[in-house]
């Protein structure tokens, strides 16, 4: 193993219980080839460290302004209310963030944090005491196969430190590279978002080959595989796409999905990321829908698990 190997994490968190089989810490790891419109965790897409501003935490109307003229770059300006103003252009580029590090408040953030194998290793042994008999480590993201050198090798030493390991991914990474990993993966949570190619494309910026392909090689291996849906509405909530993903499933004998309802939660990130956001005027998915999609696929004897419902 390289052992200087290093991977952008955004998140590590502890005390994890809807990510996998019993306590777990969730390892987030920056970069997503998708763009989903939705996307809950836009800050996860760039692999590369980059500025969050959250006005919501600035205490510019307490009279702050420690980070005037900290920026080199004409990247910062202040508004007549003397509220900071990012110049999305210049800071989207920005790679030393000096408005961040004058900022105590923490409302100039830099999203991302490079780690080392082993001082990931070191953290999830200090966990491993928490995680319960069947808990253990979850690479999340953003997609972790984006930093796939970097998960096959640490997931090859979590394997060497006997930890149960689990993974939640858009499986959109070639098939070699992909079984390569999930030789050391225990538990999987796999999205499927759309079954018609064109509109995945649509929505998420890339088409489902890949992710089909990847999730028909692993459906026969005999390791845990729940799908997974963000129930999104007129793009995947329509019958005929309910139908088109219980005949892939049935046809490569996948009995566990997991529904998730529509949030506007991540709202204010796509903001302090200078993003616009599409859905701000859309509501959270409505009971009595999810409870629809659930039937027709208990109806087909696959189990339906809405939300943080998933049975581990
Ligand atoms: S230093 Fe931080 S809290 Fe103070 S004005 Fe600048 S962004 Fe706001
Ligand atoms: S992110 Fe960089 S360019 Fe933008 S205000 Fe901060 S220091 Fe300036």
């Amino acid at each position: 193993m390289n052992n200087d190997m290093k991977g952008m994490l955004f998140d590590i968190q502890s005390f994890s219980v809807h990510d996998g089989p019993g306590c777990r810490t969730t390892v987030f790891m920056s970069g997503c080839p998708l763009k989903c419109e939705w996307c809950a965790n836009p800050e996860s897409w760039k692999k590369e460290q980059h500025i969050m501003f959250s006005e919501g935490t600035c205490k510019y109307e307490k009279g702050c302004n420690i980070c005037r003229n900290k920026c080199l770059y004409g990247g910062l300006s202040f508004d007549e209310n003397n509220k900071p103003q990012l110049n999305w252009e210049i800071c989207k580029n920005c790679k030393t963030f000096e408005c961040s590090k004058a900022c105590y408040y923490n409302a100039l953030k830099v999203c991302g944090r490079e780690y080392e194998i082993q001082e990931l290793i070191k953290i999830l042994t200090r966990d491993n005491h928490s995680w319960s008999s069947n808990g253990g480590v979850t690479f999340s993201g953003g997609e972790p196969f984006y930093q796939s050198e970097f998960l096959i090798n640490t997931l090859i030493e979590c394997k060497k430190n006997y930890f149960h390991t689990a993974i939640e991914t858009t499986a959109y990474i070639d098939n070699k590279t992909f079984l390569e990993a999930m030789k050391y993966i225990d538990f999987a949570f796999i999205d499927l978002k759309h079954m018609d190619r064109e509109k995945h494309k649509q929505k998420t910026g890339v088409y489902n080959d890949l992710i089909l392909e990847n999730i028909e090689s692993i459906a026969s291996s005999g390791k845990r595989i729940v799908l997974r849906m963000p129930v999104i509405r007129d793009f995947n909530d329509t019958y005929q796409n309910i139908v088109d993903t219980i005949s892939f499933m049935k046809k490569n004998d996948l009995v566990e999905i997991n529904i998730l309802p529509f949030h506007r939660l991540g709202e204010s990130k796509w903001k302090q990321l200078g993003n616009e956001y599409k859905y701000k005027y859309e509501e959270s998915t409505p009971v009595k829908k999810l409870e629809e999609i659930q039937d027709l696929f208990l109806e087909n004897n696959i189990a339906c698990y809405i939300g943080h419902d998933t049975a581990f």
